[in-house]
């Protein structure tokens, strides 16, 4: 049985839980419980607030966590990283006033700085030579300068709407986050296996989630031209259609690249094009 940490409630929890169930393991989660088990892989859940999940892998009260780079960097506790996982992502950033200028990092020095991110914060004004006053505060950072506490703040951004509506424009980029699989730096071997078995369904759901299943109609004259644009994992299967000089062309392509040459294939005669979703991918 393994252990694995992921966030109780916030931006991180249900992405997390729906990862597991696209894995295939399945578990009945009752509100208030701290502690859940799967009823067919060998995995317990623990579901606390995301700044505790370091110390708890590093710790080893948990064997595995989920959450984002930027706690694990901020917390410092010695982890091992196992793989990012798509999901999660969002930048820390440096932001003032939307009136203040702004040439370069430079005019951050004598600032006032408020984040809840003081040891990101710390060492990347160091690495610039900035010297800055860093405020610490836990929520609400976004508020800092518009109350005048401080003249910049350092804080998670995603789209930079709230960011907009409090009056803040965004200046730097301190570093860029998604959610990450965190292992304990002593695994027993046995632990080890189950780890290893859950990242091979953890890709396979993932790489999955990259490409599509497609479908076409194409005539058979232009099979050749068809088969020549498609960027296909390995070759098409092309099975014949009941009406005369047509076959029916199926393959498996990657979403962004299919995108691609959508055209190129209307434009080669391909019809009754089908885009279906693949649930896992092993390859
Ligand atoms: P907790 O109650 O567990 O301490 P929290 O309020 O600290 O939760 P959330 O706001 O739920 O944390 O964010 C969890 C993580 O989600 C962040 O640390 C970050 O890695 C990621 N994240 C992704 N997008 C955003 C965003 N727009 N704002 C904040 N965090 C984001
Ligand atoms: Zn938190």
């Amino acid at each position: 049985m393994i252990r694995l940490a992921i966030q109780k409630s916030g931006r991180l929890s249900e992405d997390s839980l729906l990862l597991m169930r696209e894995c295939g393991i399945s578990f009945q989660q009752s509100a208030g419980k701290l502690k859940a088990e799967a009823r067919n892989f060998p995995i317990e859940f623990l579901f606390l607030r995301d700044d505790d999940i370091p110390q708890y892998v590093a710790n080893g009260t948990a064997d595995l966590g989920i959450v984002g780079e930027n706690v694990i960097v901020e917390t410092n506790e010695t982890v091992d990283w196992v793989d990012k996982l798509g999901f999660g992502k969002c930048r820390l950033a440096l932001a003032i006033a939307r009136d203040a200028t702004y040439k370069s990092i430079a005019d951050l020095n004598g600032t006032k700085i408020a984040t809840s991110y003081p040891r990101i914060l710390k060492n990347y004004l160091q690495r610039h030579n900035i010297k800055a006053h860093i405020h610490e505060i836990s929520g609400s950072v976004e508020i800092a300068p518009s109350i005048g506490l401080a003249q910049a703040i350092c804080d998670i951004v995603s789209s930079g709407s709230t960011l907009l509506s409090n009056g803040l424009k965004e200046v730097d980029t301190v570093m860029h986050s998604e959610a990450i699989l965190i292992a304990t730096p002593s695994l027993s071997q046995a632990k080890k296996e189950i780890l290893e078995q859950l990242r091979f369904r953890i890709q396979s759901v993932r790489k999955a989630q990259e490409y599509k299943y497609i479908l076409m109609n194409v005539p058979n004259h232009a099979i050749n031209q068809i088969s020549q644009i498609l960027p296909v994992l390995k070759s098409p299967t092309i099975l014949p259609l009941a009406m005369e000089g047509w076959s029916s062309l199926h393959s498996v392509v990657r979403e962004e690249e299919f995108w691609r040459v959508i055209s190129q294939l209307k434009e080669a005669g391909a019809e009754g094009i089908l885009v279906i979703p693949i649930e896992r991918m092993i390859v």
